[in-house]
């Protein structure tokens, strides 16, 4: 763990809001410039709890996503617990599987399981003697003049906390974000799409992966498609993404076979029966919004990361990579201008925002790219580097 900055102590308060996976990053690279950091999660401490709820169960790493934890000297540990994937492994109706590889040989994006990542960056965070992380602290309010929180605990009781800098990691549905929200001249806009998303787990088979390890399983089906990603106790779990209208359709466990036997056959032995006929009916499909805003500021006061700045649909892998990637552009900022909040903020917001959207149009893009485009046979020549 690399040490703060040495000197005198600052004075500075940052109060990160959100201990996911960008906020818990996030208070790393502001405690190494020796600012005091505090982190508020609405969550118990996800460390100690039996049960973490997350939007997914692992995730794609990415170079970007990499970059971010290299400079908090977090790459090789988290790159030690992921499991390479070098290419993405086309399924057909037909059970043909065809390789695309991301790159060139050698490269490759990792799959990473999602709460570990949270639980070593919480770590991380906690191990810099100038962090403090607050669990079971939901943000209600707070006030964009004098920078005053307020936190509401589980037994009701509330907490009013004060800081220089608010840092919104709090997510797609940010309360951080509402007081933007209020303001002139701040656009907003959220786009939920038709898809949801369930996921189902394969188990391993006689002790190993039920399929090839080092591959992005796809099963394209046009208007709807499955992924599958490896995870390090050899399961994989396969997302299944699909219109709310066809979830719906599917009432009864015969005819979630009946489905998985017309577009998915080759998934039926490796998932198996009855674990599809139970898990499917486990946990509703859940929605994915996509969030564009600007700017990611407000005076010198507060800035928003992550999901609560840019929440995207997940099909180009890049959420959570473009929010390591948000880190790394506001420390170099804050390197640029010697840390005068005044003028990093607007600087901040010039130069991310612009990025941001791309990246929400780019995930939009693949969303189509990965269910349809993947089938053509133009794709299966074409390489395409640091997306799923
Ligand atoms: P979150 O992970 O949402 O964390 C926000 C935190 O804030 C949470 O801990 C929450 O409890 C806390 N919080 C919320 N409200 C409050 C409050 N009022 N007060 C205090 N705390 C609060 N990205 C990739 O890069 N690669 C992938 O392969 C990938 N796959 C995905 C698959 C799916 C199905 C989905 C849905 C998303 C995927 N993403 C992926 C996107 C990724 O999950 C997000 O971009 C990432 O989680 C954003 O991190 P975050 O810390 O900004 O927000």
């Amino acid at each position: 763990m690399e040490e703060p900055a040495r000197g005198p102590r600052k004075k500075t308060v940052v109060a990160v809001v959100g201990g996911g996976l960008v906020g818990s990053l996030n208070a790393c690279f502001f405690a190494k410039r020796g600012f005091d950091v505090e982190v508020f999660e609405i969550r118990e401490d996800i460390r100690q709890a039996k049960i973490v709820r997350g939007r997914s169960i692992n995730l794609a790493l990415s170079h970007r996503g990499r970059q971010a934890l290299k400079h908090v000297g977090m790459e090789e540990k988290v790159v030690s617990q992921g499991i390479p994937m070098n290419a993405r492994m086309i399924h057909s109706i037909s059970g043909k599987q065809s390789p695309i590889p991301y790159g060139k040989k050698g490269q490759y994006i990792l799959s990473v399981d999602r709460a570990n990542l949270n639980k070593e960056l919480l770590t991380a965070a906690e191990a810099y003697p100038n962090t403090k992380l607050n669990f079971d602290h939901k943000l209600q309010d707070w006030s964009a003049e004098t920078g005053q929180m307020t936190f509401v605990r589980l037994d009701g009781s509330k907490e009013h906390i004060k800081a220089d800098l608010i840092v919104g990691c709090d997510g797609a549905f940010s309360a951080v974000r509402k007081q933007f929200l209020r303001r002139s001249r701040f656009n907003y806009s959220q786009t939920y799409i038709p898809h949801g998303y369930m996921e189902l787990t394969m188990l391993p088979i006689n002790g190993e992966f039920a399929m090839k390890p080092n591959y992005l399983h796809i099963w394209p089906r046009n208007t709807f498609m499955m992924i599958a990603l490896p995870n390090l106790d050899k399961t994989f779990t396969c997302t299944l993404f699909m219109p709310f209208d066809d979830f719906e359709k599917i009432t009864t466990e015969d005819e979630v076979i009946k489905f998985f036997q017309e577009y998915f056959p080759d998934t039926i032995p490796l998932i198996g029966v009855d674990t599809l006929k139970r898990d499917y009916f486990r946990l509703p499909a859940q929605a994915m919004v996509s969030v564009k805003c600007s700017p990611h500021h407000i005076n010198d006061k507060c800035v928003l990361m992550g999901d609560a700045a840019h929440a995207v649909v997940p099909f180009y892998g890049q959420g959570m990579n473009a929010g390591f990637e948000d880190c790394i552009v506001f420390d170099e900022i804050m390197n640029q201008f010697n840390e005068d909040l005044s003028a990093v903020l607007p600087e901040y917001s010039r130069v991310r925002v612009p990025d941001d959207h791309a990246i929400a149009d780019l995930a939009m893009y693949n969303y189509i790219e990965m269910r349809a485009h993947v089938n053509s046979k133009w794709f299966l020549f074409r390489k395409q580097v640091d997306s799923i």
